[in-house]
């Protein structure tokens, strides 16, 4: 599998895919490993998973390194997402007993009924390489703790923190098959999840490769979970705190260097504070520092070379539409896939930016006369995971918070993602959720037993 160091266009050594024997023999292994794993004490598991946790403490350095060299992320970012996949580790370590155990409903006087959780077997997972530590450490912790075993197939520029992965639950001491990750390119997605002994797929990435998956484990009547792209309103409202808006709102959009699901994408503005908050949100994104990620830098290089030309694309068409360039707008002329902050207004709503998720740190910025059309700007748009509001009155931020249709809307903060608390979209953002409560019983029989 061919990588390519986005700092600087560079080739890595290349890391050897799996052929269909390698997967065959990994999904045998998956299936027998199962058979006990499942049957493993939830203690154990637990006990497991919290290994998981110090030994992504103890190697965080290098595993922040692979990520940076791989996919470009800044380095003390990388290490911050480490530290996050071992919260959500330690998070279910903690829960997962109490979210798991029996659920006792009276249905009748003398019944014992309840809901037992049981796993479902080997699990598909298919990840992208935005967040390649996190975006999979969020499907493993709950679902192996669930008793489920997990087989990675992640995205093909980060084949080395795939394997890295699979090396943490093997230095845990889980036993082999309970997690392993397939070196594979996404033309092998179907046939696994055509296998029979594969249960149930989970997906984050993009709305094509979610419908791409959706439609195949449909045909074999086979759960998914989809987590896919967001064009997230960030709404500032007439009395909003405008330093603190620009300031989070450059920020959520520029976090993971513009590659995020849940950064902010359309800036929706309140016309009697727009004038004051472009001025400071543009001072905010020019004061950004765009550079080598092993150095200190807010944003480093765009994960790919076609992924910053069509993010340039986007940026050009849009200003062909009419809008006009307040910051940035090129590719930096330097080796690598460099695009710095750059914030457009007098966006016409159906042009790229408006219309389409960019994944990248380009903010159009929309002026609006009142609430009703900044929620109306808001909710136009198919896709639907997040959403931010910027308002004094914690009233209004929870009204307008309501009226927002995405999956999770935060008010006078950015749209994160949290081990406590679920994640998700709705309409073509995807469905199912992950994290918490509800993202550990999306992998498991809800078995109803009625004892007379
Ligand atoms: P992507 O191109 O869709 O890739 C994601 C994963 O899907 C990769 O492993 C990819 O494999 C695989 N894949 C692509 N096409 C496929 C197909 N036809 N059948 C089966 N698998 C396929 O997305 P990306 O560029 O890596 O990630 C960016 C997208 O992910 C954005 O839209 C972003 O918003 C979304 N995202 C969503 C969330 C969320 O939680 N909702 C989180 C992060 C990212 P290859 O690499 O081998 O092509």
């Amino acid at each position: 599998m061919e990588r390519v160091n986005p700092a600087t266009g560079e080739a890595l050594d290349p890391i050897e895919a799996d052929d269909e024997t390698a997967v065959e023999e990994a999904l045998s292994t998956a299936e027998e490993t199962f058979a006990s794993w499942r049957d493993a004490p939830l203690s154990e598991r637990e006990e497991l998973l919290a290994n998981a946790a110090d030994v992504l403490r103890e190697n965080r350095d290098e595993y922040a390194e692979l990520m940076t060299t791989e996919m470009g992320k800044p380095l003390a970012a990388a290490r911050s997402e480490v530290e996050k996949c071992a919260w959500v580790c330690d998070y279910y370590a903690e829960h997962a007993s109490e979210h798991l155990q029996d659920e006792r409903i009276g249905a009748e006087p003398g019944v014992d009924s309840f809901v037992a959780y049981e796993p479902l077997g080997p699990i598909l997972a298919v990840m992208p390489w935005n967040f390649p530590f996190w975006q999979v450490f969020r499907f493993a912790a709950p679902h192996l703790t669930s008793g489920n075993v997990g087989l990675l197939k992640h995205a093909s520029n980060v084949p080395g923190c795939a394997a890295a992965i699979e090396n943490v639950f093997r230095e845990a001491g889980y036993p082999d098959g309970v997690f392993q990750a397939l070196l594979v390119g996404s033309d092998a997605v179907d046939d696994v999840i055509e296998d029979e002994r594969v249960k149930a797929v989970t997906l984050t990435g993009s709305e094509h490769a979610g419908r791409a998956v959706a439609e195949t484990a449909g045909a074999e009547l086979k759960k998914t979970v989809l987590e896919l792209g967001g064009s997230d309103p960030f709404v500032v409202l007439d009395d909003a705190d405008i330093a603190a808006a620009a300031e989070t709102g450059a920020r959520a959009r520029t976090i993971n260097s513009g590659q995020s699901c849940i950064a902010a994408k359309r800036f929706i503005v309140h016309e009697a504070v727009y004038d004051e908050f472009v001025d400071a949100f543009v001072a905010e994104m020019a004061a950004l520092d765009v550079g080598d990620p092993t150095d200190v830098v807010d944003l480093g290089p765009q994960a790919r070379a076609d992924l910053m030309h069509d993010l340039h694309d986007q940026v050009e068409r849009s200003v062909a539409a009419g809008a006009t360039v307040e910051l940035g707008g090129d590719p930096l002329d330097r080796d690598g896939f460099f695009y710095p902050p750059t914030v457009l207004t007098d966006v016409p709503r159906d042009s790229a930016v408006a219309d389409e998720e960019v994944f990248g740190p380009v903010a159009p910025v929309f002026e609006v006369a009142d609430e009703a059309e900044a929620i109306a700007l808001a909710n136009d748009t198919d896709l639907g995971l997040g959403g931010s509001v910027w308002t004094a009155d914690r009233e209004r931020g929870t009204r307008v918070a309501r009226e927002i249709e995405s999956g999770a809307v935060f008010v006078n903060e950015l749209t994160k993602s949290d081990p406590r608390l679920p994640f998700g979209g709705i309409d073509d953002s995807g469905y199912g959720r992950e994290l918490g409560e509800m993202g550990i019983h999306e992998f498991v029989n809800r078995k109803t037993i009625w004892v007379q």
